[in-house]
């Protein structure tokens, strides 16, 4: 995978002999609430839980800062609840909070192993966490903290696909990683099709133009027209989330 410095304008750092390259000074990391159902699917797996943070602690230690967006899937969401009779505003709304559930879920585990971390609300809701502004993000970031960003964009109607290529963006994140369960983009879902092959590399375009359904189009157009790298991997084995910050090829790049 290719340097990327999107925001920060910094050279990376490189040793001598290229082993270790620091690709990302600071990043945007997509969690999906879905992912974090485990194993039943629904609600929060401790285990889970416990395995993202200590993942995001290893990577937060080698001086990559971490926003984190995460999905409310394996609570609510706002499009199944208007199938079942909610008005589709407040089924968003519901969803939104229940990424506001995960992220303080996801909070409390990176503080019970010592990694400073803060929760900043889309919606003001002090003093669950305070409210968002990409100024806070990024001064909390600079001190070291995770952020993570709950509520998704604030807005119905949206996702927190949308939500993350969005802060990604205000925060001038290097990258929007994009933390699955499957290990990258593929021709065909591979839970589904097993003739399907993944893309090491893929651009935009042809995520839209084949309907690829591993993010949402209005977040892959986002990053499109603003220049934002997205990276695929699979989030739910541990360790990979250090191989992509080391630069390991493990997944699919959505580029130009
Ligand atoms: N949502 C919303 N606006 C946003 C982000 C999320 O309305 O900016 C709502 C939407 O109803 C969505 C739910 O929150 O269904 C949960 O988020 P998402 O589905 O993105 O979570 P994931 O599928 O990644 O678990």
């Amino acid at each position: 995978m290719p340097c990327m410095h999107h925001g920060t304008g910094e050279s990376p750092e490189t040793n001598i002999n290229n082993a270790i390259t620091i690709m990302f000074k600071r990043i945007l990391l997509k969690l999906s609430g879905e992912s974090l159902a485990g194993e039943s699917k629904q609600g929060i797996d401790t285990e889970r839980l416990n395995q993202y943070a200590a993942q995001v602690k290893a990577i937060a230690q080698k001086g990559v800062q971490i926003g984190i967006v995460i999905g409310g899937g394996n609570i609510f969401r706002g499009l199944s609840g208007a199938q079942q009779g909610f008005d589709r505003v407040k089924g968003d709304q519901m969803g939104m909070l229940a990424t506001v559930i995960n992220a303080l879920a996801l909070q409390s585990a990176l503080e019970a192993i010592g990694q400073p971390v803060r929760v900043l609300t889309s919606i003001r809701m002090e003093p669950v966490g305070d409210f968002y502004s990409p100024a806070k993000a990024q001064r909390l970031l600079d001190k070291g903290n995770v952020v993570i960003l709950a509520g998704g964009t604030g807005a119905p109607y949206f996702t927190t696909d949308t939500g993350s290529s969005l802060r990604a963006l205000e925060i001038k994140a290097d990258v929007m990683l994009k933390g699955t369960r499957v290990d990258g983009i593929y021709t065909a879902d591979p839970e589904k099709d097993p003739t399907a092959t993944k893309f090491t590399e893929i651009t935009y375009d042809e995520v839209i133009r084949r309907g690829l359904k591993v993010m949402d189009q209005t977040a892959t157009v986002m990053c499109k027209e603003n220049g934002m790298p997205i990276y695929v991997f699979n989030m739910d084995k541990v360790g990979n989330l250090e191989k992509v910050i080391n630069g390991e090829q493990i997944g699919t790049l959505v580029k130009p």
